[in-house]
């Protein structure tokens, strides 16, 4: 059984559609990037997965069940931003526990998740400093922190590294995959970036005017005709 299924997806503002009937189906452990031009509806599509955009026509359903009206809490599904949108007086490991304690999850248990993220992700030694001392790929490793310890089904990333310079990015990358390897979790990611797309996909679906273009693996969608 899939673990998302989008099953002839459609929203609209008024009377322009933003997504035109798009119908996927994601396996577990799958990473699939979605990539397309700038308002082709990556964003938009994205959010309606995560549930943070009603969906205006269509299904989508996770573990086999439909999940349209289902709260953004209710699902089971961290997403990370381009803005990393940390609290600016909070110690990183504050950020990164935040979300756990509004769950009421014990002291212990957060701080065991935080210290198990943060030696993921090579933050341990930097646990105790504020945001504004940091780099920003540490930044961006402390918003990836606060999805890790959560522990989802799922991950969205929508446009994590394009605030990032290109070495820091390439860096990010791989490390983004590395975390994938290990944790198996369900990853769709959205970028206009192209080299993301093939060097990260497992499965990549081509948006353009918010319909899906193509989809298929690195190796097939852009090998040479
Ligand atoms: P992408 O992420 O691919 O750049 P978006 O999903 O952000 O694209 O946007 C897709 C289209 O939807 C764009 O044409 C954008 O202008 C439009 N759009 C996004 N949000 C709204 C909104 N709240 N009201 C009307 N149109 C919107
Ligand atoms: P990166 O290559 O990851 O962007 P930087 O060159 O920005 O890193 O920073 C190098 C080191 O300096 C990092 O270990 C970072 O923690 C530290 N650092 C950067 N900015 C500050 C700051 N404002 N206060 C304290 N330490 C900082």
């Amino acid at each position: 059984m899939s673990q998302i299924v989008l099953n002839n997806l459609g929203k609209s503002y008024g009377n322009v559609n933003i997504i035109n009937g798009i119908s996927l189906n994601i396996q577990e452990g799958e990473f699939i990037v979605l990539v397309g031009p700038s308002g082709c509806g990556k964003s938009t599509l994205l959010r309606m997965i995560a549930g943070l955009e009603d969906i205006t026509s269509g299904e989508l359903l996770m573990q086999g069940e439909v999940v349209n009206t289902l709260p953004a809490k209710k699902r089971d599904i961290a997403m990370v931003f381009q803005s990393y949108a940390l609290y600016p007086h909070m110690k990183v490991r504050d950020n990164m526990s935040f979300a756990l304690k509004l769950a009421s999850v014990s002291k212990t248990e957060r701080m065991a998740r935080v210290e198990q993220a943060a030696e993921i992700l090579g933050l341990t030694p930097l646990l105790d400093r504020l945001p504004r001392e940091l780099s920003g790929g540490q930044r961006q490793r402390v918003a990836m922190g606060r999805a890790l310890v959560r522990d989802p089904k799922a991950f969205l990333f929508d446009e994590p590294l394009s605030n990032l310079d290109a070495k820091l990015r390439h860096k990010m990358r791989a490390e983004i995959r590395k975390i994938h390897q290990r944790m198996g979790r369900t990853t769709i990611y959205v970028t206009h970036d192209q080299t993301e797309a093939m060097t990260m996909a497992d499965r990549i679906v081509v948006l353009n005017g918010g319909h899906i273009e193509q989809v298929g693996t690195p190796e097939t969608l852009y090998r040479d005709p």
